[in-house]
């Protein structure tokens, strides 16, 4: 049986403008932006709107749709980051290493001999967030 949805976790919150995040797509059913502690430059988080734990209870239809936005936001953070490479990674549950407990891709730029640095490791300064999320934007906005 799968653990109910908690709605007071960190990104229902983002979503209901509890706390701030370095915005990069929004639609009707998506929210993307930056991992605020980056495994590699311009690494990012996308997740539904809709309250789902992991990939165990999300609504098939809410998959599908997040998936697309997943691609979309891969080839915006590879080609605005000017990487090489995308590494996509989804955890569900604390033993496969999900910490935050509401479903949610990470697309991490990736270039060849760097390494990613640990999962939720150290902080990134605002204006290096800031000046990734801004290639990012600026991709994705040449790809509307
Ligand atoms: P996980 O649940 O293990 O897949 O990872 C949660 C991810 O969320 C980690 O990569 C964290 O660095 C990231 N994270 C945690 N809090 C925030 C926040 N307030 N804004 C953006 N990213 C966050």
């Amino acid at each position: 049986m799968s653990v109910a949805y908690d709605p007071n976790n960190i990104f229902a919150k983002i979503l209901r403008g509890e706390i701030p995040c370095e915005k990069l797509y929004e639609d009707e059913d998506t929210l993307a932006f930056m991992d605020v502690m980056p495994q590699a430059e311009g690494h990012l988080l996308v997740i539904p709107k809709l309250g789902a734990r992991n990939i165990l209870d999300v609504p098939p239809e809410v998959l599908s749709s997040l998936i697309l936005r997943v691609q979309k936001l891969a080839r915006a953070a590879k080609a605005g980051m000017g990487a090489e490479g995308v590494t996509i990674i989804q955890f569900n549950e604390p033993a496969a290493g999900q910490t935050v407990y509401h479903i949610h891709f990470h697309v991490i730029p990736r270039w060849e001999g760097i390494a990613l640095r640990p999962h939720s490791g150290k902080m990134a300064d605002s204006a290096t967030l800031k000046a990734h999320a801004d290639k990012i934007r600026a991709a994705l906005a040449a790809d509307a």
